[in-house]
Order: C-alpha cells, then sequence, then structure tokens
C-alpha cells in the first residue's frame, strides 16, 4: 500500500521513516499528481495555517475533502489534526483559518499554553495502553461530537480521536520511535 505523507511543510521525513520501518510505501504528497496516487494520507505537524494555505495555492484543499468523502484513510498529528477539524474556535474564526473540517471535533490551538509549549508525557491511549505523548505547541479537542469517538485524554482534554477512517492526535508519534499508532493507522483504520 502506499501512504502519501503531505510534504507542503512540517514534519514529513520522520512519518516516511515510521512508514519504511512498518514495511509500508511512503510517498511524498506535495501536488495533485501525487496524491492521486496514495492510497492514504498522513497530514504531519507544523503550522496549520501555513498548511492549509499551501493546500489551497497547490490545489489540493478541496482534493483532500474529497479523498476523505470517498474513504481515503488519513492521519493528523498536531496541526494535522487542527486541519481535519469542523471547528476551531475564536483563534480560526478571527484569522479566518480554513478547515478541511472531515472530523466531528472543535479543537483548541495552542492549548496548552505557554508554560507547557513543548512536553513529554506518558499518556494512555484506548486500546493501546501507554504511550510517549510528546507534545509541540500543541492542539486539544475540546469536545467531540456526531461519530467521532475520543481515543485519549490529558488534564480533561481530549488528545487523540477516531471517526471512521480518519485519526487525529495532538501529540507526535512520529517523533517517539514507537509505531504503534502508525501501525494502528496501517492496520485497524485503514
Ligand atoms: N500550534 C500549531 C498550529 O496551530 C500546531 C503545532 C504543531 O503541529 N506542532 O498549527
Amino acid at each position: 500500500m502506499k501512504v502519501g505523507v503531505l510534504g507542503l511543510q512540517g514534519d514529513v521525513s520522520e512519518h516516511l521513516e515510521a512508514l519504511e520501518k512498518l514495511g509500508a510505501k511512503g510517498a511524498w504528497v506535495k501536488d495533485l499528481a501525487s496524491l492521486a496516487e496514495a492510497e492514504a494520507l498522513i497530514i504531519p505537524g507544523g503550522e496549520s495555517t501555513t498548511i492549509g494555505r499551501l493546500l489551497e495555492e497547490s490545489w489540493l484543499f478541496e482534493m483532500v475533502q474529497q479523498r476523505a468523502k470517498g474513504g481515503m484513510p488519513i492521519f493528523g498529528t498536531c496541526a494535522g489534526l487542527i486541519l481535519l477539524a469542523k471547528e476551531a474556535g475564536e483563534q480560526a474564526r478571527q484569522t479566518g483559518q480554513r478547515l478541511l473540517g472531515l472530523m466531528d471535533m472543535e479543537v483548541d490551538r495552542n492549548a496548552f499554553g505557554r508554560q507547557r509549549e513543548s512536553f513529554e508525557q506518558p499518556i494512555e491511549i484506548n486500546g493501546l495502553g501507554q504511550f510517549p505523548g510528546v507534545f509541540i505547541r500543541a492542539p486539544a479537542i475540546r469536545k467531540v461530537f456526531g461519530k467521532c469517538e475520543a481515543l485519549a485524554q490529558l488534564d480533561g482534554r481530549i488528545i487523540a480521536a477516531r471517526q471512521g477512517k480518519l485519526l487525529a492526535t495532538a501529540f507526535h508519534p512520529e517523533l517517539t520511535g514507537d509505531l504503534r499508532l502508525h501501525r494502528y493507522f496501517l492496520e485497524q483504520v485503514y
């Protein structure tokens, strides 16, 4: 299977390495042709406003939405989680940030504040157990609704969720060397 990693901005190569270690074929997605060849997609961390803008400039925005509606599995980490959400609160409204709006969840960008801009903490993920959580200016999911299901929480905030073939984490599994979430995406979500 060929898994694309959206490579417009953000931590792309770490995801490609994780895929390779699991025996999946990773491919850099940067235009319509490379997206068309991918069977699944990872949207990495980075800056969600920048990735969103580059998605529009490269004509990928609507195509990612269409492919998702057609059943393409997507895994969004951090900024990727923000882009997958239907709502991103006041900050997104004020900046006019466009979201892919594929998952029934409302998120808060930079939810953990200045004191905890970046931190590592073990977290508990439903069905997977303990996992090393690496948070970098991380968002949190304020609430899930509809068909979206919370998979993990930290300090009373939801930090991972799944809706059918869509998976999102507020943290960065690609930076940990722990491949269980990528494996979960390839084996269970896919
Ligand atoms: N805070 C960033 C945003 O709002 C996300 C940070 C990250 O992806 N590490 O897009």
